[in-house]
């Protein structure tokens, strides 16, 4: 990500602008101790290796923006299974047998799923970027798919995970609603519905927002984004600013990659509220090592900045990608193998 903050004259007087996406937002809920360690250590703290269950997601989002690509005459079934193949992930899975087995489940799964979809109905947008900003919040982020219905935007969000979806799940996501929000100011289009399409079931879930359910996401997102400034600020002021943010790459052929922070494939919130300050390890290198990156442990942390970024041990820990560089988490979940997030 980009520079953490922008400056918007206010009134006459600089104001700091929190540059955000939802998934820094929601990082921060989550976890401040995980969210410290994706957005502010630099160097990052070493992650754990990939999970399978990534790699089947981002597989699918790939081939899936890449079919709208393709000129209509190409937009079958067959070249949606022809691209899921050629952009396979490969990172996480136990052997090749297992990963030739999800490729195979991943190739089902979208030619199916272009099946249902008119080729010649082009999106208003494919994995488009949309920000907007507020004078708290400067938030962006990419939609799956923007369609156009009628005279609406409608926000459409793939699923790939085992968990089935209810709609409390579209209508309490921060970041369905800040997409809608940001994608109608920019289009200058209204945009009240968003969908989850989960593959593996076929199930579209949709949520039609109010003007007034929409303002109360965007105001969660300022509340948020305030907490989380106060504690970047903090961190600046003690550590000095936090280097640029690194890249990571994983086997992906385009944008998406298998990378991904926590990601529960049943994904429930972090449960219990955060408690202990225990150290974070020392500084620069730990040791071992995955393949042949060089592992990196994050910086010595004093009791007062561990105490702003507290762990927020839980179940989700056993799918935290930080979870070797914390205690907290080690203690309360077990670890899990990169392949676990799968649905056998
Ligand atoms: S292991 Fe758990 S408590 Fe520790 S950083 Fe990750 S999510 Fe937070």
């Amino acid at each position: 990500m980009a520079g953490v903050y922008d400056q918007l004259p206010l009134e006459g007087m600089p104001r700091r602008l929190y540059s955000c996406t939802p998934s820094r937002l929601n990082a921060w809920l989550d976890c401040r101790r995980r969210y410290r360690f994706t957005y502010l250590d630099r160097p990052q703290p070493s992650k754990g290796p990939g999970w399978a269950h990534n790699s089947v997601g981002a597989s699918v989002h790939n081939a899936l923006a890449a079919w709208w690509r393709e000129p209509y005459e190409r937009r079958t079934p067959l070249t949606a299974a022809i691209l899921l193949t050629n952009g396979w992930i490969t990172e996480g899975f136990r052997d090749a047998d297992q990963s030739a087995q999800w490729l195979g489940r991943a190739r089902d799964l979208v030619s199916g799923y272009v099946g249902t979809l008119d080729p010649s109905d082009d999106p208003v947008g494919v994995e488009r970027t949309v920000a907007t900003r507020t004078k708290i919040i400067a938030v962006s982020g990419r939609i799956d798919r923007l369609d156009r219905r009628g005279d609406e935007l409608v926000v459409v969000d793939y699923k790939t995970g085992r968990r089935p979806l209810s709609q409390d799940d579209a209508r309490s996501s921060l970041a369905l609603a800040i997409y809608a929000i940001a994608a109608s100011r920019m289009l200058r289009t209204p945009c009240h519905s968003v969908e989850l399409h989960h593959l593996p079931t076929g199930e579209i879930i949709e949520w039609r927002h109010t003007e007034e359910s929409l303002a109360r996401h965007l105001g969660r997102a300022e509340e948020v984004g305030v907490e989380a400034a106060t504690a970047d600020e903090r961190y600046r002021e003690v550590m000095g600013a936090p280097g640029p943010v690194r890249a990571r790459s994983s086997g992906a052929a385009s944008g998406r990659t298998s990378s991904g922070t926590t990601s529960a494939p049943a994904s429930t919130a972090a449960g219990n509220s955060g408690a202990g300050t225990a150290g974070n390890g020392g500084p620069g290198a730990t040791g071992g090592s995955v393949g042949e990156r060089p592992q990196v442990g994050p910086p010595a942390m004093s009791a007062e900045l561990d105490a702003v970024f507290a762990p927020n041990p839980g179940p989700i820990c056993g799918w935290c990608d930080f979870r070797r560089h914390c205690p907290e988490g080690q203690a309360a979940a077990p670890e899990r193998r990169p392949w676990d997030g799968l649905a056998e």
